[in-house]
């Protein structure tokens, strides 16, 4: 895929913008009759997407499904809820019968999207979406490594009636992202937080606003009350699925210590039991990691961990019979709090666990980390889940769950700390793509609202204002 050069940014862009202009003014329904129409389309034409997903990531084919479940489900929402979330309300004026006040949401304009690899039918699609409904168009530069999914999407809605201009696709490296940054009107990024913190500082730059969904190192959390085999399903499924290239990964796993043992024994006796390995067939549970340098880093945490006296329970080994990038899914025990793979996001098929005293212990080392992206909660009583959860630092957290955030559309997702500013999904997931619009009014003759300070030449007509105000905005339990 040749790169996309300066101009051709500048005018992908110019057109979205033109194009813009008619799409912002169509009704909401007239926007939706397309999406949904692609909804339809991606369901006819899943066996395609699955395997364009496959071929250009080496993940298995219930990986690639898992993109299109969520694409199909992400449109579905919106085009469902969207036209009631973007409805303009009214609200209290100024002043009472005199005034009315009412919010719109207007459109950003051009879009920006900057997406990873991992997901890449998911998060160029998904994202874009309610971006469209909006009333925006949309640019996208998908990951170097994966531009065939974006492609063949946009060319999904272009089949659904969109007018092509409205999506448009740069390619290239992060320097094409860093250019679309310069000609957007928002921008939605999506990869890790070192990178994310350079797209906030040229987003600051050109004072745009933008949302960053970055890196995580989630932690689970396993107390003695819990099923044990849900519990060990729930981590295998967390941690192996996608190779564990998935932003919400199970990467750390704090178990209490009377249920460590068994735990470990049936997660390993789960694990070992995982097919690896790449075919477009449904049986294979795990596939290749996105290339050969993902593979090294990924080693390089075991290879660390295990150098300082960490011990492996389940696979540990590159598999290079397989392909380039193939690892075993990997259980480790006995690694250390400061080791990177405690601290760093590996983004890889590797988990580490960690025994803990107490439930209050598994809070403490849950959140002793520069990440807040998701974690998971697996307790015998869902009070008592319930309430660790709440002391979760982290955006969402799964009670008896691990990775079930992101298919849950009406709840907003999105880390804190370094994971990200910014929320997917819900209310919030669509209108972050518009700018929030006040309109006020007044009613009364003689210079309405404005004048009315004017008037006020005496003390007297001046505490009677005041008075009158309190009457008018009373709050309950004060005089
Ligand atoms: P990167 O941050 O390396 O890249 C993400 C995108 O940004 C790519 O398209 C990349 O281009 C582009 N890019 C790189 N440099 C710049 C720059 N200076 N300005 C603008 N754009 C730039 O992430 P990865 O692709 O390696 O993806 C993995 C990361 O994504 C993980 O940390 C993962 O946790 C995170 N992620 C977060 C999710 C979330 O929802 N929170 C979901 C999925 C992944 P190119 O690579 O083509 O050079």
């Amino acid at each position: 895929m040749n790169s996309t050069s300066s101009s051709e940014l500048a005018e992908a862009v110019a057109r979205a913008r033109q194009a813009q202009q008619k799409w912002s003014k169509l009704f909401f329904d007239e926007r939706a009759a397309i999406v949904a129409r692609f909804h339809d389309l991606v369901i006819d034409r899943s066996a395609l997407i699955l395997d364009t997903i496959q071929l250009e990531t080496g993940k298995t084919r219930r990986d690639a499904f898992a993109e299109v479940v969520s694409v199909a489900g992400t449109a579905r929402y919106y085009v469902s809820h969207g036209k009631s979330f973007l409805a303009s309300r009214s609200a209290r004026g100024a002043v009472p019968i005199l005034t009315s006040s009412v919010l719109r949401h207007r459109p950003h304009g051009v879009v920006g999207m900057i997406t990873p690899w991992n997901y890449p039918f998911l998060l160029s699609m998904a994202d874009a979406l309610p971006a469209l409904l909006a009333g925006n168009a949309v640019v996208l530069k998908p990951s170097e490594l994966t531009p065939l999914s974006a492609v063949l999407g946009r060319s999904l809605l272009v089949e659904s009636g969109l007018d092509p201009h409205l999506f448009g696709i740069a390619h290239g490296t992060g320097e094409v992202g860093s250019e679309l940054i310069r000609h957007v009107d928002y921008i939605g990024f999506t990869g890790g937080s070192v990178t994310g913190r350079k797209v906030a500082v040229a987003a600051a730059e050109r004072l745009i606003p933008c949302s960053l969904e970055l890196g995580g190192k989630n932690p689970m959390i396993v107390l003695k009350g819990a099923s044990l085999r849900d519990a060990a399903l729930g981590m295998v499924s967390g941690a192996f699925s996608n190779a564990g290239q998935t932003c919400i990964s199970v990467e750390r796993v704090y178990v209490e210590s009377s249920v460590f043992d068994e735990f470990s024994r049936i997660v390993v006796d789960t694990t070992r039991k995982l097919k690896l390995g790449w075919s477009p067939s449904w049986d294979l549970d795990v596939g290749s990691l996105i290339h050969g340098a993902q593979a090294d880093k990924v080693m390089g945490h075991i290879e660390e961990a295990v150098q300082s006296g960490a011990r492996v329970l389940a696979g540990g080994r590159r598999r290079s019979d397989l392909g380039p990038a193939f690892v075993e899914p990997t259980i480790l025990s006995h690694v250390g709090h400061r080791s990177p793979l405690s601290t760093e996001e590996t983004f890889g098929p590797v988990v580490a666990l960690y025994p803990v005293d107490s439930a209050n212990e598994a809070v403490v080392v849950a959140n002793d980390t520069e990440y807040g992206l998701n974690a998971s909660v697996w307790a015998g009583e869902s009070g008592e889940a319930m309430e660790i959860a709440r002391q979760i630092d982290a955006g969402s957290v799964g009670i008896n769950s691990t990775l079930m955030i992101y298919n849950s559309f009406d709840v907003p997702m999105g880390g804190i700390k370094q994971s990200g500013i910014g929320r997917r999904h819900g209310e919030h997931g669509i209108l972050r793509y518009t700018q929030e619009q006040s309109i006020v009014s007044s009613f009364a003759a003689g210079g309405g609202y404005d004048s009315l300070l004017s008037r006020m030449r005496t003390p007297k007509i001046a505490n009677n204002f005041l008075k009158m105000v309190r009457l008018w905005r009373r709050i309950p339990g004060l005089r």
